[in-house]
């Protein structure tokens, strides 16, 4: 679990404002709910037999002898959000999005920490492909935005339906069955719980095995074949390109027909951005009156290493200017010269000075601030009402400005930062 640093954070702030910005214009609406749920909300919602239920969970009694757990995903705590403020059953589309820590306990290692960030967003009640490519789509909008789109790939993949599943799912376990000599301890212990995820395995030794095992996409149906035709169609006609993967099933139980995921090359090997797909059961499975869901869930850890790798980060942002007042003046003159600045300039990043000091001192402070400009108040300046400004940063003049002078060089300095 990692401090977020005063020197990291502008990043993170610049990636969250473009998240907000195509979220809103989207239509999707922010949701927060809870960092901790019950621990059966999770093991009905995700399914026991997946890595986050099996090995994952940060899962505690609360005083009062309840099984707690620290969200390890947030689809399963938005739905229970949802069923309990009827937002599934109010017959619109509900567009909402959140961003916030997920806890796992995993090896940490590049690329995967215990706490780590999730953007999502998820509809809850539109049952066909439009929904799936406008959720895609918002998703290519915050690649190009933030200069990481050629870095990305889509895949997509349909998983069919229950039934559909369920039928793939014997036909693989006859397949590994006969072949059983060559599945590594992992995949033989999913043979039993989940073998869809052996089709998953990262192990180099299972590439083989899985490269010739059956294919999902030969037990759909007519309606899932479709569905997943429809979806392509519609991310053809806006122009974004995509592969099929027919091995993507991604960990989760809860997913049905599309699912789909951006992987990068660019980050060695936690390679995967963002992940996605239509869970129409899972509402039923918790509870609520069966309602059609599809989303996905970026990391952010890894969308900024992405930036950072192959865009245009930003620098932390440094102070427009710093005050610098004679001590011999009244206690309160630094600070109202720096509200009423704050008041009059949106925007203006000001420092006033805090600690008492000779202007020597002061000036030491104002520098290491990075601060472009210092704005100095002497016992001359406060008889004229003027303003000495000095710079910084470059060679040049200091100057005396009245108040409508300092504003204007103030405004100019703001407009030089956009
Ligand atoms: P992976 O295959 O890398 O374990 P996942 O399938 O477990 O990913 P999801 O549950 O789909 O991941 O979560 C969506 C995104 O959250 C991932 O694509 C990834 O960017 C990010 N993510 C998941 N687990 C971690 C982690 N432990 N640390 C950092 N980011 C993570
Ligand atoms: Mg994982």
């Amino acid at each position: 679990m990692h401090d977020l640093l005063p020197a990291d954070s502008a990043i993170w702030q610049r990636v969250e404002r473009v998240i907000q910005d195509v979220m809103r214009v989207y239509g999707y609406a922010e949701i927060r709910t809870p960092l901790v749920e019950n621990t059966a909300l999770f093991k009905r919602g995700i399914g026991e037999a997946t890595d986050i239920v099996e090995k994952e969970m940060y899962t505690f009694e609360s005083r009062s002898g309840e099984s707690l757990t620290l969200r390890p995903e947030n689809t399963a705590g938005c739905v229970r959000a949802a069923l309990q403020h009827g937002l599934t059953t109010d017959g619109g589309v509900n567009r909402i999005w959140y961003n916030g820590p997920m806890f796992r306990y995993e090896r940490p290692q590049k690329g995967r920490t215990r706490q780590f960030h999730q953007v999502g967003a998820e509809v809850y009640g539109a049952a066909g492909a439009a929904v799936e490519a406008e959720l895609i789509l918002m998703s290519a909008r915050i690649w190009r935005e933030l200069g990481v789109a050629d870095a990305v790939n889509l895949e997509i993949n349909s998983l069919g339906t229950a039934q559909e599943r369920a039928s793939y799912r014997s036909t693989l376990v006859d397949y590994f069955r006969a072949n059983e000599s060559s599945l590594d301890t992992d995949s033989l212990r999913r043979l039993e719980t989940n073998p869809l995820r052996i089709l998953d395995s990262k192990n180099p030794e299972m590439q083989a095995l899985n490269d010739a095992a059956p294919q999902l996409s030969e037990s759909l149906g007519e309606d899932s074949r479709q569905h997943a035709q429809q979806l392509q169609d519609l991310l053809d006609a806006c122009g974004l390109t995509y592969s099929i993967n027919p091995r993507l099933v991604r960990g989760l139980d809860y997913y049905s027909l599309s699912v789909w995921e951006w992987t990068t090359s660019a980050l060695g090997a936690q390679g995967a951005v963002c992940g996605g797909g239509r869970y129409d059961g899972l509402i039923d499975m918790l509870g609520g009156k069966s309602c059609p869901a599809v989303g996905w869930a970026l990391g952010m850890e890894r969308l900024i290493a992405l930036i950072e790798a192959v865009a245009d980060a930003p620098a932390a942002s440094t102070p427009h200017a710093f005050v610098v007042v004679a001590p011999e003046l009244p206690p309160a003159t630094g600070q109202q010269l720096a509200e009423s600045l704050r008041s009059e300039i949106q925007g203006l990043r000001l420092v006033s000075n805090v600690i008492p000091g000779s202007m020597k001192a002061q000036f030491k402070r104002a520098d290491r601030s990075g601060a472009s400009l210092a704005l100095v108040v002497g016992a001359e300046e406060q008889s004229s009402g003027k303003i000495t400004v000095k710079s910084l940063r470059e060679r040049a003049e200091q100057q005396q400005l009245d108040r409508g002078q300092l504003m204007d060089m103030l405004k100019n300095l703001l407009d030089g930062d956009a």
